[in-house]
């Protein structure tokens, strides 16, 4: 390993270079050391340092106070930025949620101890290579999510590392260490102590994983349970048959939900999806999703573009993705009328309709029936698309 040196990005080699000169340690750690390690592009590189914030805030021109209670500072190199953050130890944590405080330290190795897994607990710097107490290396090597020091101990302190070990054996493909492994099913009921958001940030990436199956785990452990307790008997009877259209979907969010949904009642789903806090915009593109699923494809052009003016041409391609994944069926002919009503132009909204609501002020019509006419005019247009033309559809009126 000391012989493979990680690619840090510019940014990240000048604030290490800086510290340095300015006579601190400075490290890249955590998930970019991780992923450089399995040849995955690192998506930010987090530098780790003991110079305490207010020297990071003196040595760099540009900086952004992020996190200063937890020793966080960004500094802004160009249009890049790089997260700074000083040797910490957290203090007790009484909520299992966070510590109640944190202290700085002069020693790398404390602030790699407090860390969640091995994988996750490396830390290089340019000059003197790896930094790898507690075997990270070789459980990368071994494909091992394992927890740094007593993972019980460590779960009990913030329960999020249990869906976050979830997480990372869903994403990379790893196993589950088997004292770590066995420290969720004990803590799992711990879950219940941590934000939405948070949840909802892991379980997303797990849903949308290469390696849904991981969803077995998340209903044996019974930690699906304790965040979200409506789901627990239904993912029991269900999710084998939700894994496997959720192996074979592609990895949208919207998508891999309606698959977790596909069997719940309609108001079960919104309820949890509320309680996870999605937005707005999902919830909705979900629950309309979920509706379709279960109605026959759009048999003729006309039904095409019926559906098209409901859900729209994204949502209606991924209608169609998702029952060709779940039933296995030819939707052939739904693409090709998807495609045909896209290259004719035609019409199935309101804003391409030949006339608009001023046209039919003009000609005396008013109040709300003009909302009418233009929907009927609309679905008269979707059934006859040539006719989309104002004088014609004025003589009809
Ligand atoms: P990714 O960004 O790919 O999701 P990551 O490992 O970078 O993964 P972050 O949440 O960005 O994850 O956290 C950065 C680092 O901070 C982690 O690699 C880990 O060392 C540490 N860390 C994050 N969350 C926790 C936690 N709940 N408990 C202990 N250490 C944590
Ligand atoms: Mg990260």
């Amino acid at each position: 390993m000391e012989t493979c040196r990680m690619e840090l990005s510019r940014e990240a080699a000048l604030v290490i270079g800086k510290l340095n000169d300015s006579g601190y340690e400075a490290y890249a750690v955590g998930g970019c050391v991780r992923d450089f390690l399995l040849g995955l592009p690192p998506k930010d590189f987090d530098i780790a340092t003991n110079a305490a914030p207010r020297a990071v805030k003196a040595i760099f021109r540009r900086t952004v106070d992020t996190g200063l209670q937890h020793g966080t500072v960004t500094v802004l190199i160009g249009n890049k930025t790089v997260e700074v953050t000083t040797y910490r130890i957290d203090g007790e944590y009484t909520d299992n949620r966070r510590p109640d405080g944190v202290t700085f330290t002069n020693e790398l190795k404390d602030d790699l101890t407090r860390r969640d897994f091995t994988i996750n607990a490396m830390a290089y710097h340019p000059a003197f290579g790896y930094v790898d107490y507690f075997g990270g290396a070789e459980d990368l090597a071994k494909g091992l999510i394992r927890g740094v020091g007593a993972p019980g101990e460590r779960f009990r302190e913030d329960a999020l590392r249990m869906l976050r070990a979830v997480r990372f054996a869903a994403v990379l493909g790893f196993e589950i260490e088997n004292e770590t492994k066995a420290a969720v099913y004990e803590n799992a009921h711990l879950i219940s102590n941590i934000s939405a958001e948070r949840i909802r940030d892991e379980f997303l990436k797990i849903l949308t994983s290469k390696n849904p199956e991981i969803l077995n785990l998340l209903t044996d452990t019974r930690l699906l349970f304790y965040f979200l307790p409506p789901l627990q008997e239904y993912c029991e009877e269900n999710i084998g048959r939700i894994i496997n259209a959720l192996s074979r979907c592609d990895k949208d969010v919207t998508l891999c939900l309606v698959i977790f949904f596909m069997y719940a009642q309609a108001d079960t789903a919104e309820e949890t999806l509320t309680a996870l806090r999605l937005d707005n915009r999902t919830v909705k593109a979900v629950l309309t999703l979920k509706a379709w699923l279960d109605k026959p494809a759009p048999k003729d052009l006309y039904e095409t573009r019926k559906a098209l003016s409901i859900i729209g041409v994204r949502a209606f391609e991924q209608l169609v993705k998702l029952k060709e994944t779940i039933s296995g069926g030819d939707f052939s002919p739904s693409y090709e009328m998807l495609k045909s009503v896209r290259t004719k132009g035609d019409c199935f909204t309101l804003k391409n309709l030949a006339v608009n609501g001023t046209d039919l002020l003009e000609l005396g019509i008013n109040g709300k029936a003009v909302g009418e006419t233009l929907n009927d005019l609309l679905d008269y247009v979707m059934k006859n698309p040539e006719d989309n033309v104002k004088q014609r559809l004025i003589a009809r009126l």
